[in-house]
């Protein structure tokens, strides 16, 4: 087992330059680091996924041999870390090499750092800590899933590692992703669903013909210009306590050929929904057919990402909102606030999955840094977790 601490596993993450889709061989380093667990590679198309697991307390080596063998049927609670290895490009202007980690102060510098090597270094610690430790406790499952394609596409990251492991009986009952969720101050946030986002395309069929002949033409503008009201910005639910409204929200509006005497053929209309748990791709389709009864045209919908919310009293809550009080004295806010998440693809399986990791102000950007204290804290959280998991 390699001695190590949250921040040299950081460091040395942070140093294989694993821009979406690539690996670089951090797997190799990670399954060294956690050598007591075993691994499973899922990886498809270029995309790589490592599931690291290994049962702890009584008859741990049974379970284990139970699992290898494909005899497990999910008997045992089964607890998982999720994240991603793969990082954005580097781009330019940084200050340093983005792939050479380095302190500066109170920050650890480098690509990664906060999204989300910084979480990943985190748990991978907490985890090793863990298997220094002798058990006689009721045995539990804990697990890692990994992925180098959450930036990307993300078709055959976790999603596909979910669908392999199902087959297995290997879904976890709980998970944390270890995204950077906080805002102002480590603690202060955990994320409790997202919403997702539906993309359309809708185009209005009209006659073109002479602006001076209005009667000979059918203009979609004007087809439409009684109706945008109910279009643009309209809020196709109330929303509740735990997401705001599915706003339309239109993006791009175009039609004619930019001059003043021919009306259009045809008006195309972009727009994206970012969802919450009560309106879907279906109930969008009818709202749009409902609201253009009697036009002729064509609606193009597609589901970018699904939205997913855990329940508030959840176990998993509880347990990480505990664990971040003791070592913060925050009372994280539950939020679903921001993009989409990996954490998605592990509810729809109706695994309880909460997002919680560092403070998220530099992801994506050039000089991305962390707060060494926050990788600290983080460890800590994430070992209190571990302990509290296995009293469930
Ligand atoms: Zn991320």
């Amino acid at each position: 087992m390699i001695q190590s601490n949250v921040i040299e596993i950081a460091k040395r993450l942070i140093a294989y330059p694993t821009t979406t889709p690539n690996e670089c061989g951090i797997y190799e380093y990670i399954c060294e680091l956690l050598k007591g667990f075993n691994a499973l590679r899922l990886d498809k198309n270029e995309v790589k996924n490592l599931f690291l697991y290994r049962v702890v307390g009584i008859d741990s080596s049974i379970w284990m041999k139970k699992i290898e063998l494909g005899e497990y049927q999910g008997e045992l609670l089964h607890f998982c870390f999720g994240g991603h290895i793969d990082v954005v490009p580097a781009g330019e202007g940084w200050d340093s090499d983005p792939f050479i980690p380095e302190i500066r102060g109170e920050y650890l510098l480098g690509r990664g750092s906060q999204d989300m090597k910084g979480g990943v270094a985190a748990f991978l610690d907490a985890l090793n800590q863990m298997l220094k430790k002798e058990e006689y406790s009721k045995p539990v499952l804990f697990s890692v899933l990994l992925t180098s394609d959450e930036e990307g596409v993300g078709i055959d990251g976790t999603r596909y590692a979910l669908e392999c492991l199902e087959t297995k009986n290997l879904i976890p009952n709980y998970a944390i992703v270890a995204e950077p969720t906080c805002v102002n101050e480590f603690g202060d946030m955990i994320k409790i669903g997202r919403r997702g986002s539906i993309n359309g395309i809708l185009t209005i069929h009209g006659k073109q013909g002479h602006v001076a002949y209005p009667d000979k033409c059918i203009n979609p503008v004007e087809l439409l210009g009684k109706r945008l009201g109910d279009l643009a910005g309209y809020d196709l639910d109330l929303g509740d306590e735990n997401f705001m409204p599915s706003k339309l929200v239109i993006t791009d509006i175009r039609g004619g050929m930019e001059v003043v005497n021919v009306t259009p053929n045809e008006l195309r209309i972009m727009f994206n929904v970012r969802n919450n748990t009560l309106t879907t791709k279906e109930s969008l389709e009818n709202y749009i057919k409902k609201t253009l009864e009697g036009l002729e045209y064509d609606l193009e919908i597609k589901v970018s990402s699904d939205p997913f919310i855990s329940q508030r009293q959840g176990t998993l809550i509880s347990i990480l909102q505990d664990s971040i009080h003791k070592i913060t004295k925050h009372k994280p806010e539950l939020s679903t606030s921001g993009g989409t998440s990996d954490a998605r693809f592990f509810a729809k399986y109706g695994c309880e999955v909460v997002e919680f990791g560092v403070c998220n102000d530099k992801i994506h950007s050039i000089n991305e840094r962390v707060k060494i204290s926050d990788l600290m804290l983080l460890g800590t959280v994430f070992s209190e977790v571990i302990e509290r998991i296995k009293g469930v």
